[in-house]
């Protein structure tokens, strides 16, 4: 299995930070993550949302968050379309049950 991390949406915000204060280095960012192997590929139902600060390069957590920022997360979140999360089969799936309607139809060719 093999996991990918997508970024769905990202966002500079201009708040202030709850920890340096500064107004310049707030950033959203969603993201999903999905697993895949040779089969198929299946998304992750829940989305990671982080805000993180560039400028004291660290994590918010929602509890510090001001009004001002939950009001700015709550346009971003919809912003951020998570991608269906419903298994995906891949070519090689395909080709591996049309293989096998093949050998059935043959198989039942054949009995007759
Ligand atoms: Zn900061």
């Amino acid at each position: 299995m093999e996991k990918r991390t997508h970024i769905l949406h990202k966002a500079q915000v201009n708040n202030n930070c709850p920890e340096c204060y500064s107004a310049e280095g707030l950033e959203f960012i969603f993201s999903q993550e999905e697993v895949q192997n040779k089969l198929y590929s299946k998304a992750n139902k829940e989305v990671i949302e982080i805000l993180h600060c560039h400028t004291c390069d660290q994590d918010i957590y929602p509890v510090k968050w001001t009004e001002d920022i939950e009001q700015v997360y709550d346009y971003h979140r919809k912003l951020a379309k998570p991608k269906n999360s419903a298994i995906k089969l891949k070519p090689l799936a395909y080709l591996i049950i049309l293989t096998d309607a093949l050998i059935i139809t043959a198989i039942i060719y054949y009995l007759w």
